[in-house]
């Protein structure tokens, strides 16, 4: 399966910190920790399982103590590995902590690759390859709705819908390939009709899932809104009231005559990330221009376009313009300044762009800034989908389409009359894309290409 030596890594980030915890996991860890470990008290023997102890690490070529600790040993199999896993707990010095894993190395250990110790957790079955993605998204998530949509992941949630699906045309199966093995009991009419509904059922439950996607990727990637409207109008403020106590770094992506600004915020669980945009307006200049076509590029690459406008003005070629430019995307339109006296008469949006929902704002008094946060997360991510679990990956989304399409190719060809070998063919691409998800046929492209994106020491 896999080269069964014994590997290590810094689990926890660089940099200085209260505790840092070297990870060792494989057949010699037990050793290691013998050669390396000395109780306090000088107490050895055998440590138990899943207790925590506190005593030095000690090289012992040298009888240098390196640092005092707390270490655990999880013995296989009950360990995130499978393997006999050692955590040691020591300062966290980025130079001590560095010793600590050199010293480990020099007994034989091998230095960790990215995700190795998730991968081993799943070539040992401690975790199918949908709860490993998840144990990533985990240690990426921004908000609270992401952990728990990562949490409802690594727990098994997607894992056993796809299990349950996989049971139910396991079943389908065995009665196709029995007409198969018994051609002179080919499946007859009215069982055909009975298998297409059946079929057709799982197909039912994939699109509900299918459908809960846009909205999981929203929370797991975070939203990407984009402000634009014409120059004076009020966006930067606009962005500097959204933000209020959470500005975050700024980032500024060269290449536009203005720079444009991306800033992070939290709309209630769900991370967002805003652009402020060139002032759009039609432009004569060629230098000018390129920041006006640039800001209509992010309107397109955006979830959500807030348009804005300055309820202080009357409403101008350039703002229809804009609000032009954001027709085909989920758009708020922000009338601000509502602290001067009205002159924009909204009915002219209304003729414009029937049906587009308006909040009026003060971005310089905040005024509307908590009613906007909360009309922007409803049309962003609107409420929970009504779906068993919610797919955050891209992956298992693409599985999910070729399941779907296999699960309806194999209706057609049970309605068209068809021979049973056409419709199994269908039947198993749909059990092979189920299998894909929870990784129970993997090819070694698909895990490099999943524990590449992992830390060292997860
Ligand atoms: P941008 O060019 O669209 O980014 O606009 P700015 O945020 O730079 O604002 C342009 C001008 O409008 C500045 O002088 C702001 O102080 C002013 N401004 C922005 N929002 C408001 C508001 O809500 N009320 C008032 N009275 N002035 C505002």
């Amino acid at each position: 399966m896999y080269k069964e030596d014994t590997i290590a890594a810094i689990a926890t980030p660089p940099g200085e910190g209260g505790v840092a915890i070297v990870r060792v996991s494989g057949p010699d860890t037990e050793r290691i920790a013998k050669e390396i470990f000395l109780r306090s008290g000088g107490r050895n023997g055998n440590l138990r399982s899943h207790t925590l102890y506190y005593g030095t690490v000690r090289d012992p070529r040298t009888e240098a103590v390196l640092d005092e600790v707390l270490v655990a040993i999880m013995r296989k199999p009950h360990s995130y590995t499978g393997e006999d896993v050692l955590e040691v707990q020591c300062h966290g010095g980025p130079f001590l902590v560095r010793q600590i894993l050199e010293l480990i190395l020099s007994r034989g250990a091998r230095h960790a690759e990215v995700g190795e110790f998730t991968k081993r957790a799943f070539l040992n079955g401690r975790l199918d390859l949908a709860q490993a993605e998840g144990v990533l998204d985990l240690t990426r998530a921004q908000t609270d709705q992401g952990v728990k949509l990562a949490l409802d992941q690594v727990r098994g949630g997607l894992s056993k819908w796809v299990g349950e699906l996989r049971e139910d045309l396991l079943d389908l199966l065995v009665q196709i390939e029995a007409a198969i093995d018994f051609p002179e009991e080919e499946i007859e009419l009215l069982q055909r009709d009975q298998l297409a509904q059946r079929i057709e059922a799982l197909n039912q439950k994939i699109c509900v899932i299918l459908n809960s996607y846009e909205w999981g990727r929203i929370f797991r990637e975070g939203a990407k809104v984009c402000i634009a409207g014409r120059p004076n109008v009020g966006k930067s403020s606009l962005l500097n009231a959204l933000l209020g106590e959470e500005r975050a770094i700024v980032t500024s992506k060269p290449g536009t005559t203005r720079d444009f600004i991306e800033e992070s915020i939290n709309l209630n669980g769900l991370p967002a990330v805003l652009w402020d945009t060139a002032g759009i307006r039609s432009a004569d200049e060629e230098v000018e221009r390129i920041g006006v076509d640039f800001s209509l590029k992010q309107m397109q690459r955006a979830d959500a376009v807030l348009v804005v406008l300055d309820g202080s003005t009357p409403l101008s070629p350039d703002d229809c313009l804009v609000l032009k430019g954001a027709t085909k995307k989920k758009c708020l339109v922000i009338i601000n300044k509502n602290d001067l006296p009205p002159v924009l008469n909204p009915g002219q949006i209304e003729e414009l762009l029937p049906g587009l929902e308006t909040v009026s704002i003060s971005a310089k008094t905040r005024f509307g800034i908590e009613e906007l946060k909360r009309s922007l997360r409803g049309l962003l991510v609107g409420t929970s989908p009504e779906s068993p679990v919610v797919l955050t990956n891209a992956r298992h989304k693409a599985a999910l389409l070729i399941a779907g399409s296999g699960l309806k190719e194999s209706v057609r060809a049970l309605i068209e009359g068809l021979p049973p070998e056409i419709v199994a063919v269908d039947l198993q691409k749909a059990k092979e894309a189920f299998e894909e998800i929870i990784g129970i046929v993997s090819s070694d492209d698909i895990l490099e290409r999943i524990f590449s994106k992992f830390c060292i020491g997860k």
